[in-house]
């Protein structure tokens, strides 16, 4: 079977077309839904932020208090840093214990579904990396009518992120997601097709 990443930028279409893939009988490893359960109590981001900041990070429930681990990393480059590289390592593990689980199961294709799929280097991980790519306009207006932002804070998020156009190029694969949500299902059907029928396996 074969391990695919999936990536776009903010409001492109990339949960749209992981919860179809997730229909079709993908199984879809979620970056962001790992990295949050691993800071949840006992997992290990959790565990290596308590033991790096101490226990003034802790809200009353035992929980992370992000507002705190914030205003520490806001205040102090350094350990901007250290947080950025700290969580990294530890996503990765769990991406690839997962990994290793789905590949004994007899799913027919392994999604990883990653926001920074090249900016984190997680591309190396996968057989092929497919972009749901919209133009900058469609993803402007897509991006202020999901989340409610006026232009000006909207194009501050897209301006936060890799440039789309670096995307295109060191993807394998593009969805054009400008169209309407049918002519998007298509080239995912069409996709599918090639993923899980091409006689590749591992
Ligand atoms: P992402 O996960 O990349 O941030 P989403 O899948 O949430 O993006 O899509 C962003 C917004 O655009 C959502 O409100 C979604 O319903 C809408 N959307 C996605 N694809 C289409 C499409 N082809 N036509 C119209 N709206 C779409």
């Amino acid at each position: 079977m074969k391990v695919i990443g999936l990536t776009g930028g903010i409001a492109s279409g990339k949960s749209t077309v992981s919860q179809y893939l997730r229909e079709k009988g993908a199984a879809v490893l979620d970056a962001d839904a790992i990295a949050h359960a691993l800071a949840e109590p006992g997992g290990s981001i959790y565990c290596a932020y308590r033991s790096h900041f101490g226990d003034g990070i802790l809200q009353s429930d035992g929980s992370l208090d992000r507002a705190a681990i914030g205003k520490i990393v806001f205040a102090d480059p350094a350990e901007k840093e250290w947080l950025d590289k700290a969580a990294h390592p530890l996503i990765q593990a769990e991406i690839e214990r997962q990994l290793a689980v789905e590949k004994q199961r007899e799913v027919p294709l392994i999604v990883l579904d990653v926001p920074l799929l090249f900016e984190a280097g997680w591309d190396k991980m996968t057989e092929e990396n497919c972009l749901v790519d919209v133009s900058e306009m469609v993803q402007l207006k897509r991006l202020m009518q999901r989340d409610g932002y006026d232009e000006q804070a909207a194009r501050a998020r897209m301006a936060a992120q890799m440039p789309l156009e670096e995307k295109r190029r060191r993807a394998d694969r593009l969805i054009d997601n400008n169209g309407d949500l049918p002519a998007t299902l298509r080239q995912v059907d069409r996709l599918w097709k090639e993923w899980t029928h091409d006689g590749f396996s591992q």
